[in-house]
């Protein structure tokens, strides 16, 4: 893509940066929001291209931080491995950053593979980190350790999806996890990073054990662990509530679930979202991620397994959705979870809020029904009035 005038003036938006800012103007340029106000003039010598955002709600771009980018799965054989994500597949919900990652197959996924994608997407117009390894511990890294892959190499942020209460992780004792969380933690201070563990969590009896004694026998905070699939259940649902509440613990609810095929015990995680909220969880400890490109079981309309399929990021955007229209959740509240909340954890400063100096990551959607209309990249208009304009390479 040669060099653009991008220079847009959205107008007569209601702002959500999550929090609510009233009806204003975003003026964006070179990738950044250069200004937020009310009646900011359009200076037609510098070719500013008007937006109207009457009647819509403008919005952070969505942060994912858990996608399986390089695709996923292979756990019925070679020929379940998941395909490669694609550009849309992304932008259509509203996403401009995620946070690819490995998942069961460490073996057949590698961290090249992995980190060129990542590029590859970065190429493409959005905003692509990875972490480092996969369920596997020890951990796979590209250099030999951890510490390493976060200090030296730029797009790595933390490392995950480390497995742990599962039948397919590898079993690693409580002080080997801690130990990977303690790396993970140096790594991130020694690069100005998040440091960041992205955990998965099955479906074992010993639910958040592991991460409460990470945060009991040693000085490392919560906010190097973030567990992953806690509304997989309704009892680590639970135990994620407690864990957030008594602990000051995060925890990420995934998203991608067909919601009218759901476990028997599977939580929604808009539901899962307000059940947190009723329960007394800071909203602050909540995040949402979609595990898009994993393998996901197909069921026909009796219920019954057809085949796999692959899960939707876009099913972030849904979930985000139904928490204001169908659980009642206000909706500076339901966009925290997907965009203040990752940013911060993730130490992503230019992200997941509306303001001066941030990058111009913005969605645009129908008052009332939420529709997502219009989607921002850095700056560059990627899907305008639902029709996409900025399509992956091979799309
Ligand atoms: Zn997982």
């Amino acid at each position: 893509m040669g060099w653009k005038n991008e220079l847009y003036l959205i107008r007569n938006a209601q702002i959500y940066g999550p929090s609510p800012m009233g009806k204003g103007d975003v003026l964006v340029g070179g990738g950044r929001i250069l200004k937020v106000g009310k009646g900011l003039p359009a200076q037609e010598a510098y070719d500013v291209e008007v937006i109207d955002g009457t009647g819509k709600v403008l919005m952070p771009g969505l942060i994912d931080p858990h996608v399986h980018i390089v695709g996923g799965g292979g756990e019925g054989g070679a020929k379940s491995r998941t395909p490669e994500i694609m550009l849309t597949d992304i932008i259509s919900g509203g996403v401009t950053t995620v946070v690819g990652t490995l998942g069961t197959d460490g073996c057949t996924r590698t961290m090249t593979n992995l980190l060129a994608k990542a590029k590859g997407l970065e190429e493409e117009g959005i905003t692509t980190y990875v972490y480092t390894g996969s369920y596997r511990v020890p951990v796979r890294t590209l250099t030999g350790s951890i510490q390493d892959d976060i200090i030296l190499l730029d797009r790595v942020i933390g490392t995950g999806e480390i497995a742990i209460s599962d039948h397919r992780s590898s079993q690693p004792t409580r002080e080997e996890f801690a130990r990977i969380v303690a790396d993970t933690r140096v790594g991130g201070i020694l690069s100005a990073k998040a440091g960041l563990v992205n955990i998965h969590m099955g479906d074992g009896a010993e639910k958040l054990e592991f991460l409460r004694y990470v945060l009991t026998h040693t000085q490392i905070p919560p906010e190097n662990m973030l567990p992953t699939h806690i509304n997989r259940s309704t009892a680590l649902m639970k135990d994620g509530i407690d864990y957030a509440r008594t602990m000051g613990g995060y925890i990420d609810l995934t998203t991608s679930s067909d919601p009218d095929f759901l476990e028997p015990d599977e939580v929604k995680a808009s539901t899962g979202l307000k059940m947190a909220l009723d329960a007394g969880v800071p909203i602050e400890k909540i995040t949402f991620s979609s595990d898009g490109q994993g393998s996901l079981p197909i069921f026909n309309a009796k219920g019954e397994f057809v085949g796999l399929g692959v899960g939707k990021v876009a099913s972030m955007y849904r979930e985000f959705k139904d928490a204001v229209l169908k659980d009642g959740v206000a909706l500076e509240d339901a966009l925290m979870p997907v965009t203040a909340n990752p940013a911060r954890l993730l130490k992503l400063a230019r992200k997941g809020r509306i303001a001066e100096g941030a990058d111009a990551d913005l969605v645009l959607a129908q008052e009332g029904t939420l529709e997502l209309r219009t989607v921002m990249a850095k700056g560059v208009l990627m899907i305008r009035d639902n029709e996409i304009l900025v399509k992956g390479t091979f799309e």
